[in-house]
């Protein structure tokens, strides 16, 4: 099941935590779709040539951020429309946008759904104003809540919203309040990441600067417990770490991701995989990226992943997902390998087999970073 990403990098303003690449040089928003068109033009024959020799057709587009919702209404029917002309797209089962509140208007999600896209990703956060304000969020809670309901009359009928826990000042009942109004929207789909502080974000340095605190530990794991019990009390199951979603509305982009399926990234820091040993990588840099697709070169950087590469990343997209990794997918010497190494979280029942497959349970998801590294090879 192969994939289209379209890296959007621009953003109206930094979140304080966000440490992705983006920029806010929204003035060349036009010119950047020009050369995204000009780069699947480079790439159709060598991204045919991947999917062919895999097997695989063309299922997923994703157009992420940075913001995409950022771009007009014309311009991302003109990437969709582009993709059109160069693929056989009659396989393709889900086209998501990725978009922030404040940037949606009813009728720009008409157009949106009319281009062909069918799945909306909604950078929410919280729904909570103080909250937002700490991190540097542009939009208000209550464009949050009318941006679903304006998708919902659009015609969208998958919609996921992103929400993040742990952030400064919240309590559990600030977090289930999140949660019980996610569920009271009826959408499809839930990503939820707990607060990560990283290096040279505002964020960051308010913490360095001790005004901001991290929450304990077992706050974020009850958080985790919380958006885990009441998102499955309402259908919303977890599918992958930090994915949630009603049956048959898992994120077939994503989950094309974790299973290993090629996939072309366009633009400035978008990253490809040719579903076997390569791994591709534009530059983190619009005007590096701009300058050589007008050129019209190609500004790839290549990485060749080893065997040992291939295992690890296998692994640890498994155990991500709440289907597991599938040890009939390795070697006899790998599948011993992984089970010497799982062994002791089996005893401790942080791990579970059932049948081939080994996944966590539900104590083990808040190991697994740690699991995952003993059962990674070096
Ligand atoms: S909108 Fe998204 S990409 Fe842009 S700064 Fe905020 S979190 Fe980062």
């Amino acid at each position: 099941m192969a994939g289209i990403y379209i890296h959007i990098p621009f953003c109206k303003s930094r979140c304080k935590y966000c440490d992705f690449y983006s920029t806010l040089a929204l003035s060349q928003r036009g010119r950047y779709v020009e050369a995204l068109k000009r780069e699947l033009e480079l790439r159709e024959a060598d991204f045919k040539r991947i999917m062919r020799e895999n097997g695989e057709c063309l299922q997923t587009v994703y157009l992420g951020g940075g913001t995409p919702s950022t771009l007009c209404e014309s311009n991302v029917a003109d990437l969709i429309n582009a993709i059109r002309s160069r693929f056989n797209t009659s396989f393709i089962k889900e086209i998501t946008m990725e978009a922030n509140p404040g940037d949606l208007t009813e009728e720009k999600l008409r157009k949106l759904r009319e281009a062909g896209v069918n799945r909306l990703s909604l950078g929410i956060q919280s729904f909570n104003d103080r909250l937002l304000k700490i991190i540097g969020r542009r939009h208000s809670a209550q464009e949050a809540l009318d941006v679903v309901r304006m998708a919902k009359r659009a015609g969208f009928t998958n919609i996921s919203i992103d929400l993040m826990y742990g952030l400064p000042t919240e309590t559990l009942e600030d977090w289930q309040k999140d949660v019980e109004t996610a569920i009271s929207l009826d959408i499809q789909h839930v990503s939820a990441y707990c607060l990560t502080y990283e290096e040279s974000t505002p964020l960051y340095e308010a913490l360095m600067q001790n005004e901001v605190q991290e929450l304990p530990d077992e706050l974020l794991n009850e958080m985790q417990d919380c958006i885990e019990d009441m998102l499955q009390h309402s259908g919303i199951i977890r599918y992958e770490i930090s994915n949630y979603a009603k049956e048959n509305y898992e994120s077939k982009h994503n989950s094309s991701y974790w299973t290993g399926a090629a996939y072309m990234g366009l633009g400035a820091g978008a990253h490809s995989y040719d579903g076997q040993f390569c791994r591709q990588f534009n530059p983190d840099s619009l005007m590096k990226y701009l300058q050589s697709i007008e050129d019209g070169r190609l500004a790839l950087t290549d990485e060749i992943l080893t065997e040992t590469d291939r295992f690890n990343e296998a692994v640890m997209l498994g155990l991500r997902t709440r289907k597991g990794v599938d040890l009939s997918r390795f070697s006899e010497k790998d599948r011993f390998f992984i089970r010497k190494q799982a062994f002791p979280y089996f005893e401790n029942q942080l791990l579970e087999q059932d049948g081939d497959v080994i996944r966590a349970t539900h104590s083990g998801t808040r190991l697994l970073n740690a699991i995952i590294e003993d059962l990674m090879k070096e």
